[in-house]
């Protein structure tokens, strides 16, 4: 055999090898369901193409955000059939009607929240549980409240499975928001009203912001930040998200 050929058939046997010995180690370290290393790289792959391609050129700059949304797998929250768009920058179907927020979008709302230093953050319309992930990953404590309990449930296995263990979870009317828990560095609403909710300005502590989608059909993304002597109240661009449900209509 020439050298040229040697060497082939060397590289060859050196990639299987190391084919083998990943492979052994994805089933040692007990990577289940079907997936394996490979898969996890390649989704790592796809999380870095979607921040550098599509979150930063977005307008997001914070690196903590950054880091947040490369390190979420948004494919393990979406239902299995939107697996493959899963890092594209949509909003996607999950079940009972609602929707997974596109990821920049959660990016840019997880910016504007300025969470360095914030301790508990309050989530309204967990959803699939992504947007709770991403704050989960920055902050301490998430709380989060839900109205669809089937859709608590399942945002609750999927959290669990990927150990996040600092996401308190309650099923009910989000618009009273968690007052034994208040206050709160940052509230985050994710399903649109048509004014802010008196119970979640409470809430906020001095300095805490909250952001919101204010409307019906469309709304305009509202941040509002508490200060010594009331809010500020800032607008940031337009958005579409599915309608807030109250549990009794009375407001
Ligand atoms: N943040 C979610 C997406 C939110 S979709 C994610 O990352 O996947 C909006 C969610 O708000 C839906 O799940 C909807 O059921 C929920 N919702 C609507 N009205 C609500 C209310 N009053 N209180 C709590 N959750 C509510």
């Amino acid at each position: 055999m020439n050298s040229p050929a040697r060497a082939l058939t060397s590289l060859r046997i050196t990639s299987i090898m190391l084919i083998h010995c990943l492979a052994v180690m994805a089933g040692c370290s007990g990577i289940s369901r079907g997936d394996s290393l490979f898969a996890d790289s390649a989704r790592q792959a796809e999380r870095d193409r979607m921040v550098d391609e599509q979150i930063v050129s977005s307008g997001v700059k914070d690196s903590v955000v950054l880091t947040a949304m490369r390190r979420v797998p948004r494919h393990k929250f979406v239902p299995a059939r939107y697996s493959t768009i899963a890092y594209h920058d949509v909003p996607l179907p999950i079940s009972h009607g609602q929707t997974i927020s596109q990821p920049s979008l959660v990016a840019l709302m997880t910016e504007k929240l300025a969470l360095q230093g914030a301790k508990k953050v309050l989530e309204i319309g967990t959803g699939s549980g992504y947007q709770a992930a991403v704050l989960a990953e920055i902050v301490p404590h998430v709380f989060t409240i839900e109205i669809i309990e089937p859709l608590m449930t399942e945002a609750t296995r999927t959290l669990t499975e990927l150990g996040y263990r600092n996401i308190h979870t309650r099923v009910g009317d989000g618009y009273q928001g968690w007052p034994e828990e208040a206050p709160f560095d940052a509230i985050i609403v994710t399903a649109a009203i048509d004014h802010v909710p008196q119970p979640l300005l409470d809430q906020l502590a001095v300095g805490g912001r909250l952001i919101l989608p204010i409307g019906r059909y469309y709304q305009t993304l509202e941040l509002y930040r508490r200060t010594a002597e009331g809010y500020e109240r800032k607008i940031i661009t337009l958005v579409r998200f599915v309608p807030l449900v109250r549990e009794q209509q009375q407001e």
